[in-house]
Formats: C-alpha cells, structure tokens, sequence
C-alpha cells in the first residue's frame, strides 16, 4: 500500500526522487488502523525521514519529518513511546498554527490544541 504514493516519493531535503536505483532504503517500520509509519533514508543525500501515512476522507495524507534515526532505532522509538500518531500530527498541526508556545498539553489534551477554531 506505501509503494504508490508520490508524497513520500522525493526527498524533502536534496529534492530527489527516491527509487532503487539510487539506493533509497524505505521501510515499513509500523502499519495500525489507517496510520502508517515508514522510514525511509535517501539515496542521494542519505538523510533519514520519518513519513507517517494517515487514510483520511480526502485520501491518503503524509506527512514527513527529518530523524536521526536508523530504521531500527525508529522501531525502537514508535513501539516504546507513548505518543501515538494521531498525537504526532496533531503536534504537526499545531507546528503549523504557531501554537507551539502554549503549554505543552498536547500529550493530555489534544482539543486544546487544535483549537476549537482550527477547523
Ligand atoms: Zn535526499
């Protein structure tokens, strides 16, 4: 199911599109109820990224963050945190409103962060 999606397709740093030829390793690091988690590391700039997939009414959305992380670290960090997905886009979310300042309520109240106006 990851393998047709353009979102996840070039690198948000170098711009390059991912493919084997390059050597870009993408994985599958996790896959619950219509989020997924894949870590890929960029052929050309070897940089890793973690992409969380969500199956939303509009479609498939991602969203993809620059890690530190090897894949395995990655499955070491997804399985023992706490944060689950929704939490992580939420806090993209808020990233993107600029309401990052607030407290951070964001692990116990994620309607505060939002906002009730966010839609
Ligand atoms: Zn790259």
């Amino acid at each position: 199911m990851v393998r047709n999606i353009d979102l996840i397709s070039s690198c948000p740093n170098c711009n390059r599109k991912h493919s084997e030829s390059n050597k870009s390793k993408i994985s599958l690091i996790s896959s619950k109820g219509k989020y997924s988690t894949v870590h890929i590391i960029c052929g050309s700039c070897k940089v890793p990224m973690l992409v969380l997939i969500s199956k939303g009414p509009v479609g498939l959305v991602s969203l993809g963050m620059m890690v530190d992380l090897d894949e395995n670290e990655t499955k070491t960090f997804i399985s023992e945190t706490p944060v689950s997905v929704d939490e992580v886009i939420e806090v993209h979310k808020a990233l993107k409103l600029n309401k990052f300042n607030e407290q951070p309520k964001y692990s116990q109240s994620k309607e505060k962060i939002q906002g009730p106006k966010a839609k």
